[in-house]
Order: structure tokens, then sequence, then C-alpha cells
């Protein structure tokens, strides 16, 4: 019905959200889905946290947007926590993942500038990797697919180099790289995952060469892979970090840390949003924020993942093949032959909400805090649709 009036962008399902339980949703028939999708690893709390309720009614009430020529209490109170938590030395905020890349690559295109004058303009990023649906994010998205003519021209200065290929390490980076930028674990490629010591190898090469290292957490960041920032797993030590999706809980937020030779790039004027470091957002950030930093609640997340990928391992069913992930970032491939977007309809219609990536995957990408018997439910909806296949 609503995808109907809605401008049908995204080729969505003719299903209506109505309201969520902790993590289930319910439609406007108030059939019930348990939920392993998390509005693509936004509501990393579920649906009715109490704690992120309040907060957000409370800012509500206090004040709802407060524009950049001066701060809020709220944003200040968030970014020094944020800064506190991560190890970085300051925060751009802005509203999305795509923004966020946006910053991640003006800020590396002025360092460039900065540090090699014309010729250091190249940003660097991963085969196979995605970030965001801007002209430049588009463009730096490593698949062909996300290049249709019909967008043309796509902007200049961007290279890709193949994850996990140690040759083109030596190869790629020299006096016109600005930066490379990691995707932690390519969620839309597939749920691929980086080599931590590849991805070292390709930062210090960068670095060697004169350029700085970016790491797009978008989806990885904010516990999702069972660290605070995925890039800490790594051990990139990434001079700018983007992030958005999950980091508040559900509303619209993005932005960028940064540190070191990336500090000090960004001066007055030189980037900016209106919305950015809206209030809301910040006193949502808040509180995802104490909610990861509790005692035991990254520990949570591995485990659960673990969990979830060992039980659909321990099927061994004929339609998945490779199981993979990280914390609650999870793919599974569906075997040639079989759609995962048939599987993905069909997990629909029986209750279970799932999405797809890469060429063939299944992603599971559940709330960071889905409980046991949630787990236990919506695998047992996916064990079962499997098995109709
Ligand atoms: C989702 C995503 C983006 C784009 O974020 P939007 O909020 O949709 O603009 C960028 N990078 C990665 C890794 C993502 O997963």
């Amino acid at each position: 019905m609503g995808s109907k009036i809605v401008v049908n962008n995204y080729g969505s399902f003719d299903v209506t959200m109505a309201y969520g339980k902790g993590s289930t949703c319910y439609d406007v028939n108030g059939k019930k889905y348990i939920d392993f999708l998390a509005g693509i690893a936004v509501n990393c709390l579920g649906h009715d946290f109490k704690p992120l309720v309040d907060a957000v009614s409370k800012q509500a009430e206090k004040q709802i947007h407060v524009c950049n020529y001066f701060t809020s209490d709220t944003g200040v109170e968030f970014a020094e926590k944020l800064l506190k938590a991560t190890d970085f030395e300051g925060v751009y905020f802005g509203n999305s993942g795509g923004e966020a890349n946006e910053a991640a690559f003006k800020l590396a295109r002025k360092y460039g500038f900065l540090n090699g004058g014309e010729k250091r303009r190249v940003i660097y990023t991963l085969e196979s990797s995605f970030h965001g649906r801007t002209l430049a994010t588009l463009t730096a998205t490593g698949q062909e697919k996300f290049h249709p003519p019909y967008f043309a021209p796509y902007v200049q200065g961007f290279k890709t180099i193949k994850p996990n290929d140690w040759e083109a390490i030596k190869t790629s980076f020299d006096d016109t790289t600005a930066a490379l930028m990691i995707e932690c674990v390519q969620g839309e490629g597939g749920v691929n995952l980086i080599d931590p010591k590849w991805a070292q190898a390709a930062a210090q090469a960068a670095r060697k060469a004169g350029a700085i290292v970016m790491a797009d957490e978008v989806q990885t960041g904010f516990g999702r892979t069972g660290s605070l920032l995925a890039s800490d797993e790594l051990g990139f030590e990434p001079e700018v970090v983007s992030f958005a999706k999950g980091v508040a809980g559900g509303l619209p937020m993005g932005g960028i840390l940064f540190r070191g030779k990336a500090n000090g790039v960004f001066k007055a004027g030189d980037h900016q949003s209106t919305f950015a470091g809206n209030p809301l957002a910040c006193a949502a950030g808040l509180v995802v924020l104490n909610e990861l930093q509790k005692p035991g609640f990254l520990e949570g997340v591995k485990e659960k993942g673990e969990y979830i990928r060992s039980q659909i391992k321990s099927w061994k069913n004929k339609n998945v093949g490779e199981v993979r992930g990280k914390g609650l970032m999870i793919g599974a491939d569906i075997v040639e032959g079989l759609s995962a977007v048939e599987v993905e309809k069909k997990l629909l219609e029986n209750g279970l909400l799932t999405s797809t990536a890469g060429k063939n995957t299944l992603r599971l990408v559940p709330p960071l805090n889905i409980s046991q018997s949630e787990i236990d439910e919506g695998l047992e909806i996916l064990r079962k649709t499997l098995e109709t296949f």
C-alpha cells in the first residue's frame, strides 16, 4: 500500500510497518516479524528501548534543533563522551553515512592539497566496497553495478585496490595518493571480511607514500562487530573514521572522527550542514554509547553472533554455502540456482526480517540487544524456510 505513494526507489516490499517491541516488529495488519534486519543495522537497541525513548522525548521538550552558529549542551556532551570512548581528537557530526563519507573525502582532498599540492588528489577505496549513494560516494563505491552510464560523469580522483591482495599494496600508492579508505567489513558487498594483517600493511604503505588512512565504519561502527569500532580490531589505526547507521539507535545521524594528521585540517567554513549535530540525535547517541560501554555488552554481541553462525552451520542445509561475519554482522551465502532475494521474500512471508547483499548472500544484522528467545524464534523461521526450497 505505502509503496504506491512514497517514491519506490527501494523496490520496497508491500508491507507497512506500524510499531515494534524489543526486536520484534508488527505491520498495520498486526502481523509479527522477528527482526534480523534492524532497519539495515540502524535500530541497534531494538524498537522501544525505554532509556532511548525517554532521552529523545526529554530532549524534544527541551530543544529540537540548534543551528550550528552555536553548539548545544547535548551535542557537546555527546562529542566529549564519544572522543573519550574512541580515543579520537575531533568529531564532525552529519546526518547520514553518505554525508559522513563526503566529509571524509573533503578532508582527505584538503589534506592531500596541503601536503602535496595539485598532484596529491587520489582517494583509494577497496574493490567490492560500498560507500553511499551521493555522486562522490557512488564513485568511491568499488562495484561496477553502482556506476550506470546515466549518472555519469562521475567524480574524478578515485581508484580502487583489491582487498587482501598483497601485490597491489606494493604498486598502488604514490605521491598522488591523498588517502586510503577501508570499509572494515564489507556490508553491501556481501559481508566480506578484511584480513587484519593486510589492512595494517596497506595502511602502512599508504602512510609511507604520504597519505592518510580512513575507515568507513558506517555499518561496522558502534558495536555491530562486537567492538566499539571495528578498525580497533583490525588494528590499522585510521586517522579518520566515518560512522552513521547505528550511532543514534534509529535517529538520523552520521559523522567523522579524526585524529593525528587529520586533526586540524578542517577550518571554519570548510564543511557544514544545517541539520548536523541535531540535539535529538545527540541525545539518542548518548544512550547508545552508554549501553555499549556497559560491562559485557560488546562481549554479548560477539557471543550472539557466534551462536547464530554456528546454529546455521549446524543445519548443513543444502541451500546455504559459506556462513561468515563478525559480531552481529552475518552473511550466509545462498547456493547457485536459488536467489537470496527469493529466500528473503519467503522469510518475510514467514515473519522474519532479513536483507541480501553482494552476489547472493543473505545478510543478518539484528539489534545488538536482541533477546535469546527472539534469536531462537528467528532461527527457527530461518531453518524451516530454508527447508522449503
Ligand atoms: C549504509 C552505508 C553507507 C551509506 O549510508 P547512508 O546513511 O545510506 O547514506 C556508507 N557506507 C557503508 C559502509 C554503509 O553500510
